[in-house]
């Protein structure tokens, strides 16, 4: 605009034949041109681009260029006085449960969406800082995925978290398909792939092709869900009350979706629901097995309903390529057996699971030119 701008004036000054105001006049335009091009250039060049999987369970921030530098648990603790940051991550998850009057620690997440906007902005504002530094010159932009489930509403309270944290500008990308770029599925081909991400609040199943969502259904089950099953199971069948920690443990060390060949049990340890007192308990993982087949069961329904709903011809490519299977709960042991027994299609498990969704959402901001379609974004 500006060149062109320099040149119709140009052509009038040569009419007029004042050529020594001509020359000053594109001067000072091409110096002008010269500081803009030079100011985006640097600007762009020193503005840090992050990506943050703002997960239920997890937080992973990746920076472009630079690769995966914090994952830590959700959580985070404020004083109750003034509402400060007083600890994130793996530090404020250790005083979940524990904590005096004066401290407040929680999961400022749920279900996969933001459920305590003020303790997220301050979340954000850490991590942000973090990888900014105290003095920064330019604020960062910054990347956020959200479930493909997720309302208007909930978008909005993401971007606008994203901004008030110190964004230049918030962008948001659906999480199916950041998970899928980051499991290295070519998602812009025109061919049907299903990415399966469950995690700790929800759960959700997709279908991708040409850089887009196509259909998508998700439940808010996930990694949750299970651990609560657990404690139901503990509570009717051992009447022991067990902590939402003990209860992943248990998931983690000896849960199966399927029977197991050989037979793996756990001591734990909680409060008898009859005379309050502690009590210790071995558990083995086929009761973990029937404890938590119902949720699961949940979980495959969402998936089999996306199957449903898919055109014919994705769901040729799906049965020829499998599901892809990402999150922390894709990894409980013999889930991809279970999903595959109940669809009929092969489903496996992504390569570093957890961390699919950061790295393909760090991979769009790298590129976020080509991406642009499949991105919301403001400033
Ligand atoms: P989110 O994206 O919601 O933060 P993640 O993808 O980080 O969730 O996954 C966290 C969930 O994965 C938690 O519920 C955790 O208990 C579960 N998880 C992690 N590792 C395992 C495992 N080996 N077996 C079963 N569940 C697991
Ligand atoms: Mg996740």
């Amino acid at each position: 605009m500006m060149i062109l701008f320099s040149t119709v004036r140009c052509f009038t000054a040569n009419l007029t034949g004042h050529r020594p105001v001509r020359y000053e006049i594109i001067l000072r335009d091409w110096d002008l041109l010269k500081a803009y091009i030079v100011n985006i250039m640097t600007q762009n060049m020193l503005r840090k681009r992050i990506a943050i999987d703002l997960g239920t369970a997890n937080t992973l921030v990746w920076v472009a260029g630079e690769g995966l530098i914090a994952n830590e648990p959700t959580v985070v603790a404020i004083s109750a006085e003034d509402s400060k940051v007083i600890a994130v991550g793996e530090e404020a998850k250790l005083m979940l449960g524990r904590t005096p009057e004066a401290l407040i620690a929680s999961r400022p997440m749920r279900e996969g969406v933001i459920a305590d906007y003020q303790v997220t902005e301050a979340m954000l504002r850490y991590f942000i800082g973090k990888v900014v530094g105290r003095f920064q010159l330019f604020r960062p932009d910054v990347m956020i995925c959200v479930p493909a489930g997720c309302t208007q509403v909930e978008r909005r309270a993401a971007l606008d978290a994203t901004l008030a944290a110190g964004a230049a500008h918030a962008y948001l990308i659906d999480e199916p398909l950041a998970a899928a770029i980051g499991a290295g599925i070519p998602v812009s081909a025109p061919s049907g792939h299903m990415i399966v991400d469950i995690g700790g609040g929800s759960s959700e199943a997709a279908v991708i092709s040409l850089g887009g969502v196509v259909v998508h259904k998700s439940v808010r089950v996930a990694g949750n869900k299970i651990d609560e099953a657990i404690q139901d199971y503990l509570k009717k069948k051992h009447n022991l009350i067990v902590g939402d920690q003990t209860a992943e443990e248990i998931k983690i060390k000896i849960g199966s979706a399927t029977k197991v060949a050989k037979e793996e049990k756990i001591e734990i340890s909680g409060r008898d629901l009859v005379f309050g007192l502690p009590r210790s308990i071995v558990i083995l993982s086929k009761e973990v097995t029937v404890a938590i087949q119902g949720t699961l069961m949940q979980i495959i329904g969402v998936v089999k309903g996306v199957l449903e709903d898919t055109p014919p011809e994705l769901a040729a490519d799906i049965i020829d390529k499998g599901i892809v299977m990402s999150g922390g709960t894709s990894t409980l042991k013999n889930f991809d057996r279970l999903l595959t027994e109940e669809t009929g299609v092969p489903a496996h498990v992504a390569e570093d699971a957890l961390l699919c969704v950061v790295r393909g959402t760090g991979i769009v901001m790298e590129n976020i030119e080509l991406w642009k379609r499949s991105v919301m974004t403001r400033r």
